[in-house]
């Protein structure tokens, strides 16, 4: 597993809330241009937010929260 995806995940969720300064978000922009893998993993999650959106919407955060870390735990083990 690439350090680059480790780090990247370990800020998706604040990436994806928005609450990122510029230069670091777009080192995450930068890093999912050249990662499929992570790209297609984002996507997955803002689909879920988009979905949660409007329904459970106090339980999503902890919900996303929790895919994100054991989504890093799975890549640091591999
Ligand atoms: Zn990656």
């Amino acid at each position: 597993m690439k350090n680059d995806c480790v780090k990247c995940f370990q800020r998706i969720s604040e990436y994806l809330d928005g609450e990122l300064e510029d230069k670091t978000c777009h080192e995450i922009d930068e890093h999912l241009r050249q990662c499929a893998e992570c790209r297609e993993y984002v996507d997955s999650l803002r689909k879920t937010i988009q979905l949660c959106k409007g329904t459970a919407m106090e339980q999503m955060p902890i919900d996303i929260h929790d895919r994100i870390r054991s989504k890093i735990l799975e890549l640091l083990c591999m």
